[in-house]
């Protein structure tokens, strides 16, 4: 028996076909069967590829040239070197066509729910500029602070980045900011080999509605060095600054912020507002990266609910009460459930700031305190779950399951565990109606959906 039955080898230069896209939106071409994934190619393309890995079952390619281009392909604003955008080079029609197609595809192979509807991704207007938090790496380069993500699969700053398309316009303005007081005054980067320097990360976050900023300066050590010259500098240029926080982060550790938060300028938080609700928000609480899809996104979410003002709701996973707290308008009464500890208590303010007093939060894991809820005899009418990419718990699922609410809405981040999930919610007696994707981040090829159950 041959070791490998792959029909290429590696470094083999070939013509190729493509007929599909991957999940990270690589073009798939094929010899014999055999599937090759390159990336930056789109479907109806021909080009010379080198072969760069050959599995047994699989390989991967480089693309060489093209040799046939699609009308879909477009230029792409930046190399995407950092790996964060690596759509740009597809139509934005293609992108949303590209993510539909991948839900479908989930529900249909994961879930075995050929026949529930998908309904066509809501995308932007303008896909551009919509994120409202970023943080950013600092380091070191000729002996200046630099700041720009990481390189693909290194921890390689590549400069310049920091100013990503994706970005909220005010955000890039105070990273550069940031980055050059700091140079000024001879602040200095951290470097992660020796675990030496200063300032680690420099996250910043606005509010959609109210341009409210927030810059986060994560340093290394206990003292925030040029503390009152960061702040008269930043506060002279940003009239929409509102806080200043310095997290200690002084651990060897990929984690980007530390337990230690001091309020150094301002406020512990931002506002935003989503319709007629505003939200507070501090450093390390969740809130959605898009505010003008988030609000598309939460009203799915509440049609589906349709929430009666006699419903007991649960909302698992409920960050700072942004989906509980638009329940509660219409419920008898909302509980909401999240493991950080400053989410929630933002989730409290946020309840008493819009004279809401049907909702409580809970801080705990959402697969611990739901079947604790189950054995303390409540039985919600309507449950709805926004959990992290990694899906829903089982045990969460059962609980879910035995607490027989008449309606379940599943909001998702990624089809794959939403599709695992509701398998076993079918299973357990739920009936899947309709799945809406929402495009939240376009440009990356993250896909967000909001889905229905009825029991
Ligand atoms: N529904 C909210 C938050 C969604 S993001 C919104 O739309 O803003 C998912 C949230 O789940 C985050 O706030 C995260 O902190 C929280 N989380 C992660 N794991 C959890 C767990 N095991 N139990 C409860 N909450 C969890």
């Amino acid at each position: 028996m041959p070791k490998h039955t792959a029909p290429v080898k590696k470094n083999e230069i070939i013509s190729l076909h493509f007929e599909d896209l991957t999940h990270e939106g690589s073009g798939v071409g094929k010899i014999d069967g055999y599937p090759l994934f390159v990336p930056q190619a789109l479907p109806g393309e021909e080009g010379r590829v080198k072969v760069v890995k050959a599995n047994k079952n699989f390989g991967f390619g480089k693309l060489l040239e093209l040799t046939k281009e699609s009308p879909e392909r477009i230029e792409p604003v930046c190399d995407d070197k950092c790996n964060g955008c690596g759509l740009q080079h597809m139509s934005y029609n293609l992108q949303l066509e590209m993510k539909q197609n991948q839900v479908k595809n989930a529900m249909k192979k994961i879930a075995h729910l050929d026949h529930v509807p998908v309904h066509p991704i809501i995308g932007m207007d303008k896909p551009m500029h919509y994120r409202n938090k970023v943080q950013i790496p600092v380091g070191e380069k000729n002996g200046k602070l630099i700041t720009g993500f990481y390189q693909k699969r290194s921890h390689h700053i590549i400069e310049n980045t920091e100013t990503c398309v994706t970005h909220n316009e005010v955000i890039n303005e105070v990273v550069k900011a940031v980055r050059d007081i700091s140079n000024r005054y001879g602040i200095k980067p951290y470097n992660e080999k020796d675990h030496r320097g200063v300032l680690r990360h420099i996250m910043v976050r606005t509010g959609g509605k109210t341009k409210d900023v927030m810059v986060v300066l994560v340093t290394r050590t206990n003292k925030l060095p040029h503390k009152e010259e960061l702040i008269n500098e930043l506060t002279a240029q940003f009239p929409h600054l509102k806080s200043i926080v310095h997290n200690v982060n002084s651990k060897q550790t990929n984690v980007i912020l530390g337990d230690k938060t001091e309020v150094v300028w301002g406020d512990a938080y931002i506002h935003d507002k989503i319709g007629d609700i505003t939200f507070a928000i501090s450093a390390k609480s969740f809130y959605q990266v898009n505010p003008s899809q988030t609000k598309k996104l939460y009203n799915k979410a509440l049609e589906y609910a349709a929430i009666d003002h006699n419903d007991l709701v649960i909302d698992a996973y409920c960050g700072i009460g942004t989906i509980s707290l638009f329940l509660a308008q219409k419920a008898k009464k909302v509980y909401g459930v999240e493991v950080v500890p400053e989410a929630i208590s933002d989730a409290k303010k946020n309840a008493k700031m819009n004279g809401i007093t049907n909702a409580e939060f809970f801080v705990g894991e959402a697969e611990k305190v739901m079947p604790w809820w189950k054995a303390q005899g409540l039985n919600p009418d309507v449950i709805v779950v926004d959990p992290p990419r990694k899906g829903c718990d089982e045990e969460l699922l059962q609980a879910m399951i035995e607490m027989q609410p008449k309606r379940i809405v599943y909001v998702s981040c990624n089809p794959s565990t939403l599709a695992r999930d509701l398998r076993i919610l079918e299973d357990g007696g739920f009936q899947t109606q309709e799945v809406q994707p929402v495009d939240m981040f376009p440009l990356t090829p993250h896909i967000e959906s909001v889905c229905w159950l009825e029991r």
